[in-house]
């Protein structure tokens, strides 16, 4: 910044070459807080622009709303959707056999299936031979059922999920092919969650961009190489089985945690056309990169889909926000997450269309396009 700001008065001002060590900070003369006392209150003033309801109908393909068996518990995820503008659900807290079945038919008799569908469980506990022929058979019951999709396949499929045998279940296991070759016949996307954000297998010290929340949850450890894969490693061991069937769509949650390095995203985009990404929970890598996150939006706008994960209702507002408005330096919803403020990327329609549910009804089949633009 500097550095084109006095491009032109170069010969008398000598600036700092790029990543010149900085002057240490002199010592403080009052004794410092610690990293939970310390909340400086933003003394900027600039326009708001908070935004509680989508510009556009949305399809949440990332959601986990409670088990949607009774008419109390859809009537209240209901009524959070219609102020939300949230179109459709897709329940990704995935289920099988009865359990899936009662879903859909209370949706039914509840006189809202034009709101939710409903992705099936794969077992994949104790893989062994067979297996695959036996998970197969389930899924084609389940799509028969209803369920329009896979997933959410949660991140222990690669970080912590046994075979029989005791080892651990590699993701492009060939026992598994059948399963993944069976998703292409039916048409179904495969919603695979792998991993956890990079930081989260990286020492824990003080140079770690997530030590906060490292610090206050044990269960998002994983830097113990004798107990887990790297992160590298188990996207590699993902890349495999995505490379092997290209007839398979699959949407990668969280956009496989590569937020905070779109071009390697990118990469993975180009690499396999049958690869989506998936919203839910990077919002503060999207916010603290707004130009460069959008030109990414615009460039990948038909391989982005709007998921949420967890179902806070007062938390979608901050993605709309983010996506529609030009508003800046605000606060994320999660401080252990984020130690920075957000800036709007201010999406054009047609990008927000696209990611909000354009996408989501072409990949997905079967899908209730009774709150959507015609057309679209
Ligand atoms: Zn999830």
């Amino acid at each position: 910044m500097k550095r084109l700001l006095f491009a032109g008065l170069a010969a008398t001002f000598v600036l700092p070459a790029a990543g010149a060590a900085q002057r240490p900070t002199p010592a403080p003369q009052l004794p410092p807080p610690d990293i939970l006392e310390y909340r400086p209150e933003s003394t900027l003033v600039v326009p708001e622009n908070f935004v509680p309801r989508a510009k556009f109908p949305v399809v949440d393909i990332h959601g986990h709303p409670p088990t949607l068996d009774n008419p109390q518990a859809i009537a209240a995820v209901v009524a959070a959707m219609d102020e939300l503008n949230l179109g459709v659900i897709v329940q990704a807290r995935p289920s099988s056999g009865e359990q899936l079945r009662s879903q859909i038919e209370a949706v039914r008799a509840a006189g809202v299936e034009d709101r939710f569908v409903f992705f099936a469980n794969l077992d994949l506990r104790n893989v062994g031979p067979g297996s695959g022929v036996r998970i197969a058979a389930q899924l084609r019951e389940d799509v028969a059922a209803g369920a329009v999709g896979i997933g959410e396949i949660s991140k222990n499929f690669g970080l912590r999920t046994r075979k029989a045998d005791g080892t651990r279940l590699e993701m492009d296991d060939p026992e598994l092919e059948i399963v993944w070759e069976t998703a292409a016949e039916l048409g179904i996307p495969v919603f695979l969650h792998t991993a956890d954000p990079s930081e989260f297998f990286e020492p824990l010290d003080y140079t770690n961009e997530r030590w906060l929340e490292l610090a206050i949850f044990e269960s998002r450890r994983f830097m113990d190489a004798d107990r887990f894969p790297h992160f590298d490693d188990l996207m590699a061991e993902r890349d495999r089985l995505i490379a092997k069937h290209p007839n398979t769509t699959w949407i990668v949650a969280h956009m496989s945690w590569y937020t905070a390095d779109l071009g390697r995203l990118g990469e993975l985009f180009d690499r396999f056309p049958n690869v989506y990404g998936e919203l839910g929970a990077v919002l503060y890598d999207l916010g603290r990169q707004p130009r460069f996150a959008k030109q990414f939006f615009e460039r990948y706008q038909d391989r982005i889909l709007f998921g949420k994960d967890s179902f806070q209702p007062s938390e979608y507002p901050y993605y709309w926000r983010v996506f529609e408005t030009e508003d800046e330096y605000f606060d994320y919803y999660r401080d252990y997450h984020a130690f920075w403020k957000l800036y709007g990327m201010g999406l054009s329609d047609d990008v927000l269309r696209s990611i909000y549910y354009e996408n989501a009804l072409r990949i997905i089949p079967n899908m209730p396009t009774a709150h959507f633009p015609a057309g679209g």
